[in-house]
Parts: C-alpha cells; structure tokens; sequence
C-alpha cells in the first residue's frame, strides 16, 4: 500500500494508548478519513506538534479499509490568531464538529472542503462576528442537499416575497406565510433576505444580521441542522461558555 498526499483540515483529535494518536481528518481529495498517528505524542520529527483540531496540513497516509495510517504531516495554516482568542476556538471547534457528524467516511466534497477552510482563513484573520456562523451554516446546508426552503411557503407553497409576515415553524421546518402561520417565531422580511444572500454572495463577511435577525436566522438554522444530527454538539456548550 503506498502512501498518498492530501490537503486536510484536523476535525478532531484523541490520545490512543501511550504516544499515539487518533486523528478524524476532512480531506478535500478523500472526504472524511480516521487515521492512527503512531508515536504522535513522543516523536514531533514525524507530526511536529501539527496534529491539533482545525490545523490544515498537508498530510502524508496510507488509506485503509477502517483506520488509515498516517505517515507524516507539513502545516499549512495553524491559523494561530484563532488559537488566541476562546470565542473563534468555539466557533471553529463548532465548524468542524459540525463537519464531522454530517459528511460520511470517504463522501468526497470539495465545496465543503472550500467552504470549511474558508471560514477558518476568514476567522483567523477578521474579528469575530457572530453573523460568519450563520452564514457558513447557511453554506453548509446548501452543499449538503439541507437547505431549508427560503422563498416559498412550507405548508402552501406561496412565494414569499413581498409578504408583510411571516412565522417559522419548526413543526413545518420551513416558513409559512400570512395565511398559513398562524403561530411560531416571527421572521422580518429582512433576515429572510440576508439568509438568501448568504446562499448567493459565496463570501464570509459581507451579510451582516442585526442582534434581532440573528436570533431569527438562528432559529431556522438551528432547527434545519438539529434534524441531521444523531447526538448533540459538545462544541454548542463551550460555546454558550465563552457567549458568542
Ligand atoms: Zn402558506
């Protein structure tokens, strides 16, 4: 078995036995891959301390049914400015956590791939924003096939545009128009709006919510990834922790 190269970003990190390590990587050629990183703990000549959640690297490893092996790693990005500050930790930690419960072992996806490494250069580099986690969840509903329905209603398909009310409901998992909603969290038209542009302008930093449409736009996001998730998130606590 030869060993291959891949770009990767580290979803996830444990101690196994004395010096090794078991690492979740999401990889843009080979999807989302275990691997046993022998002596991980011990010998830094091989990994070089790169083996840390959310690092993208240049990984070295030999795919096998089960736990691949892996061979060697070269940083790309640390992304050292989120390592120094505890609320883009939570938001990165959520991100990859994220990516980690909802992509498949193997499912190739270079938009996920694009979209994940995005959102960590973007963090890295900007102040933190909590409108950047809405709209990376947006996208990565979208590339996953999850995306909630943003133009018409859910119970009579009417368009919604121009409507002067709406509700979400999570019993629906959509929104619903005047007539149909008759309970459930108002949505302005204008987060309506902003979560369609989040789909549309392809760029973190350039939706902006309002305290209001953030917890609006969090309601349908929440309730649109909540029904994809077979256990719950244990980056959500440390992140209610740090408040952001
Ligand atoms: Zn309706």
């Amino acid at each position: 078995m030869h060993s291959i190269e891949c770009d990767t970003v580290v979803l996830g990190v444990l101690d196994y036995a004395d010096a090794d390590k078991i690492v979740t990587l999401f990889t843009l050629e080979n999807g989302k891959v275990k691997g046993l990183a022998r002596n991980a703990k011990k010998s830094r000549k091989r990994f070089g301390g790169a083996l840390e959640p959310f690092a993208r690297l240049r990984l070295q490893l030999t795919l096998k049914e089960g736990l691949s092996t892996l061979n060697g790693a070269d940083v790309i990005n640390v992304f050292p400015h989120i390592r120094a500050d505890l609320s883009k930790i939570a938001n990165a930690a959520y991100a990859c956590e994220l990516v980690e419960q909802l992509v498949g072992e193997g499912e190739q996806n270079p938009r996920l791939f694009r979209l994940l490494t995005a959102y960590l250069e973007h963090l890295n580099l900007t102040d933190h924003a909590p409108s950047d986690r809405r709209f990376f969840e947006a996208n990565l509903l979208k590339v996953l096939g999850y995306q909630p329905e943003l133009a018409r209603c859910a119970s009579c398909d009417q368009d919604l545009a121009n409507m002067p009310q709406l509700r979400f409901s999570p019993s629906f998992a959509g929104i619903l128009c005047s007539s149909c909603g008759r309970t459930g969290r108002p949505v302005s038209p204008e987060t309506l709006s902003l979560l369609i542009r989040s789909l549309t302008t392809g760029r973190f930093g350039l939706v902006h919510f309002s305290p209001d449409g953030l917890a609006e736009a969090g309601a349908i996001l929440d309730a649109a990834i909540a029904c994809h998730l077979t256990r719950p998130l244990k980056s959500l606590n440390f992140m209610e922790q740090v408040s952001c």
